[in-house]
């Protein structure tokens, strides 16, 4: 009997429940092998980053949870909420259970800048304000204060965008969205009237996409300012133009946006490149960001780099939000490179000094860094999932104890904290809704994990009540 027989099936855990996790529980189902999936997140509800990224502004892109739902519908898959790795359940107990286990924990932290004045009041990693406006617990009761004139964005990836377009755009919008209600309050509040972003090297090295770039251009009441004079290139830079469909189209729109007369309208987005935070400025609180100017140098691997000029002013502003990228959190128990934030791997396998974990691989930007966009987990996940398949066959994974998976389950929670299951999150999901609907928005979701928690049992206890 091989494993992956009907009579045998491959019992794998999941561990995180984003884009990557369900897109590897998707290509396990999908590859003729008899399958048991089981998922953890150590939040009640599901989708990672799709939940909790994000930007309330973009609902055609969450609607990709529509074909995670297929997925948990399948008997092959169960969801374990509320459940987190290293505190609920470890290493020993997946060792136990199951034939191999997939980490999709995503990249919880956030990168920093390194520099002095970082963690003056004022100053916040752009990944906790997205967190905070798309209402997930673990950044519900953080605070920012918007009621300065200006605020300053560091980096100019897509996350930048999203900061910006929150920042910028009028709140009575958002508030058709899904945006957690304490943000539009504050967003309400907001006297921010000024978003500068700032760019460390020249506009055609801008990580962020054409698609999100024009989205700024159609915001109304809001100005985009560019000074055409930062959009001269160097000769490396016109030569990566070439080369680049996105660099060519991020130069157009900057240049059509240069262009543009100021309409006067009351806020205002500004690029400004070619410029380095050496410094948040303040006393206690941020006051501004002394900024460097930099050249552009090629550097060994042929890539432009930033040579600073030692030219420096200083900008103010009452807020930072630093847009410098995700970084991932290594989890207990399992290999972690830390200065890259990923877990060691060859083609999803995990690795420790060279030597292959058995039992043990990983998925999306835990595996590859915080690249890439929603559908680039799919791809990713695939390989994965071909890695373990083909060592499952060569009886290279686990042999869990357990010998079926009610047995594994009563192992599991004997003595430990409550989960949620996939039911649960679509009970959830349903109350969601019915709390938008009052307020004219697709769903008002719960922030905290107490909340869900107990709107769960409300409603079970009042389901399970006999009516009167
Ligand atoms: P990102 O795309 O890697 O952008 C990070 C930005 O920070 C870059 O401009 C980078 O400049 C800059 N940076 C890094 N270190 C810096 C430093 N020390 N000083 C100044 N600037 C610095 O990261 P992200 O914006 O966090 O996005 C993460 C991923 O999620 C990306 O793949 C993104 O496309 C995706 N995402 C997609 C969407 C969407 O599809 N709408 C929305 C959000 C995020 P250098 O290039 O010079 O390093």
């Amino acid at each position: 009997m091989q494993i992956g027989d009907a009579e045998r099936p491959l019992r794998v855990a999941i561990i995180g429940s984003g884009p990557s996790g369900f897109y590897a529980a998707e290509h396990l189902q999908q590859s003729g092998l008899a399958v048991e999936i089981d998922m953890y997140d150590r939040l009640p509800t599901p989708f990672g980053l799709v939940r909790g990224g994000v930007a309330p502004d973009h609902d055609k892109i969450k609607s990709v949870t529509r074909i995670y739902d297929k997925i948990a519908d399948r008997d092959s898959f169960r969801f374990f909420g509320n459940v987190e790795f290293g505190r609920d359940v470890d290493h020993d107990d997946l060792r136990d259970l199951y034939h191999a286990v997939i980490y999709a924990t995503g990249s919880r932290k956030s990168r920093r800048l390194g520099i002095a004045g970082e963690d003056l009041v004022g100053s916040h990693p752009a990944p906790a304000f997205v967190g905070w406006y798309n209402g997930h617990p673990d950044f519900v009761r953080w605070s920012f204060d918007l009621s300065c004139e200006r605020a300053i964005i560091v980096g100019v990836g897509n996350v930048a965008m999203d900061v910006a377009r929150i920042l910028a755009q009028s709140p009575e919008a958002l508030a058709t969205t899904d945006i957690a209600e304490h943000a539009l309050d504050a967003l309400r509040a907001s006297t921010i009237r000024h978003v500068l972003v700032i760019g460390r090297r020249g506009p055609a090295q801008s990580a962020f996409t054409p698609k999100e770039l024009k989205e700024l251009g159609a915001l109304e009441g809001v100005d985009i300012v560019v000074d055409p004079a930062e959009l001269l290139l160097d000769p490396a830079s016109a030569a990566e133009v070439e080369t680049s469909d996105r660099a060519r189209k991020n130069l157009e729109l900057l240049t059509a946006y240069g262009a543009r007369p100021r309409s006067g309208a009351e806020r205002v987005i500004e690029f400004r490149f070619l410029r380095s935070p050496v410094e948040i400025v303040g006393n206690g609180s941020v006051t501004g960001v002394r900024l460097e100017r930099n050249e552009l140098v090629t550097s060994g691997d042929g890539s432009l780099r930033t040579k600073a000029t030692g030219e420096t002013e200083i900008i103010d502003c009452g807020l930072v939000l630093r847009a410098v990228g995700y970084l991932g959190a290594a989890l207990p128990g399992v290999p972690f490179e830390a200065r890259a934030g990923v877990i060691p791997n060859v083609a999803g396998r995990i690795v420790d000094r060279g030597e292959q974990v058995t039992g043990e691989y990983v998925a999306g930007w835990i595996k590859r860094g915080p690249t890439g966009i929603i559908g680039t987990n799919k791809p990713d996940a695939a390989e994965t999932v071909e890695s373990l398949i083909a060592d499952a066959r060569a009886g290279k994974v686990w042999e869990p104890t357990a010998a079926t998976r009610p047995e594994a389950e009563a192992r599991l929670w004997h003595n430990r904290p409550a989960h949620t299951t996939y039911a649960d999150w679509q009970l959830l999901d349903e109350m969601e809704k019915r709390r938008g609907e009052a307020v004219g928005a697709p769903r008002r979701k719960f922030t905290r994990v107490s909340d869900m928690l107990d709107a769960l049992a409300e409603a079970k206890e009042g389901a399970s009540r006999p009516a009167r």
